[in-house]
């Protein structure tokens, strides 16, 4: 072997200690697995993301399968349901199937599929109504996810609950498998959108310097990032806007001793102000902003349950009070879940639990 071909290894082991350095779970066998998994091309890979998909997932979804698809794969996106317009803006050629709305197309695309990739959680009972088709799907799966409390549901698992974002670990995979030289632009934008919108704009969840390296190597593509934030948060409709005015001036109800807040929207209210998915997506964010504030949740009536998002600030663990009273998870700060009972009841039964964690919400 040739200089060159040392000086290669030594740079591709450095980026890989490195890189080891960031993943705390995933071991070098996963990686050595999935390069020969993906060394045969072309295959036909699926790429799959949890109900009501946000800018991580969709992000992530197009940022890996522009990877793929460069690399040489037949790359497809699916979808459990609908997503936000503020996410339709992606330059991509591959094709994105909403299972709601075909599912037909969807089932027999997985029938095809040789290895599908689920993205952005960590539970096959995330993905709703597809659920059932990914834990029948035999052949490999995987999973890259930064939700903590993994289920086991795939064969090679990349869980790392460190990271800011799937985005951000999706690129370091990518860095991983070596096939950075297939990124492009366009999956540098949709990237950058998933660490950008989990991370609030880069004010929350981000823990470690990595987010910032990705980010960084992100621009090197050359992406507009401002742009980007325009694509995403300047692009609401006026009905969208008047919603939230009508959230914050008459729906939200403030609990300084519990330093906590809760705002709650009936399907009615919903019609009323025309609502499209995606609506609602940040309202829960907004009493935090109250000063002293360190816990909110929203409340939205669906057609047979009721949704609920948290979010918190400091030690306060949204996940934990979601997981044990509104069948839900997620992380530390931001949290969802769900509840069969009427909106009214859902939200008094709030009201009741915040007596239970006033310990816990004054030393956060
Ligand atoms: P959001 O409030 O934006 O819907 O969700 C915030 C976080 O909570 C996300 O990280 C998401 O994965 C998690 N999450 C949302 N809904 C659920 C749910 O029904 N079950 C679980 N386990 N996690 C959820
Ligand atoms: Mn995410």
């Amino acid at each position: 072997m040739g200089k060159d071909g040392f000086a290669c290894i030594t740079v591709f082991l450095s980026l890989s200690i490195q890189i080891f350095m960031v993943l705390k779970n995933t071991g070098n066998e996963i990686f050595t697995a999935l390069r020969d998994l993906l060394a045969n091309r072309p295959q036909k890979i699926a790429l799959v993301t949890h109900e009501n998909p946000d800018g991580d997932a969709i992000g992530s979804a197009i940022g890996f399968g522009e990877v793929l698809q460069n690399f040489g794969h037949f790359v497809k996106i699916i979808v459990p349901n609908d997503y936000p317009s503020f996410l339709q803006w992606f330059s991509t050629e591959i094709e994105i199937v909403i299972y709601e709305r075909k599912n037909r197309r969807t089932k027999a695309l997985l029938k095809e599929t040789d290895v599908l990739v689920c993205l952005d959680f960590n539970d096959a009972k995330r993905a709703a109504r597809l659920k059932k088709k990914l834990l029948e799907f035999s052949n490999p799966k995987v999973l890259i996810d930064h939700h903590p409390y993994p289920v086991d549901f795939c064969d090679y698992m990349v869980s790392e609950p460190e990271y800011s974002s799937t985005a951000e670990l999706v690129f370091d995979v990518v860095e991983l498998l070596g096939l950075t030289e297939h990124m492009n632009h366009n999956a540098a934008e949709a990237l950058f959108t998933g660490i950008m919108t989990d991370t609030g704009s880069f004010s929350h969840n981000i823990s470690r310097p990595n987010t910032f390296q990705v980010v960084a190597k992100l621009m090197e593509w050359g992406i507009d990032t401002e742009k980007i934030h325009a694509a995403v948060y300047h692009n609401f409709s006026a009905s969208r806007m008047k919603l939230l005015g009508h959230c914050l001036g008459e729906k939200m109800e403030v609990f300084p001793e519990f330093r906590s807040a809760v705002i709650w929207l009936s399907q009615e209210e919903l019609e009323t102000f025309d609502f499209q998915p995606g609506d609602t997506e940040g309202f829960v964010n907004y009493p935090l902003s109250i000063q002293n504030i360190v816990f909110s949740a929203l409340f939205i009536e669906k057609k047979d349950h009721i949704k609920a998002s948290f979010r918190s600030k400091g030690s306060f663990p949204a996940n934990e009070f979601s997981h044990d009273h509104f069948s839900g998870g997620g992380h530390r700060n931001a949290a969802g879940g769900e509840i069969k009972l009427p909106l009214e009841e859902a939200v008094e039964k709030f009201r009741q639990l915040l007596g239970d964690y006033q310990h816990l919400l004054l030393k956060a």
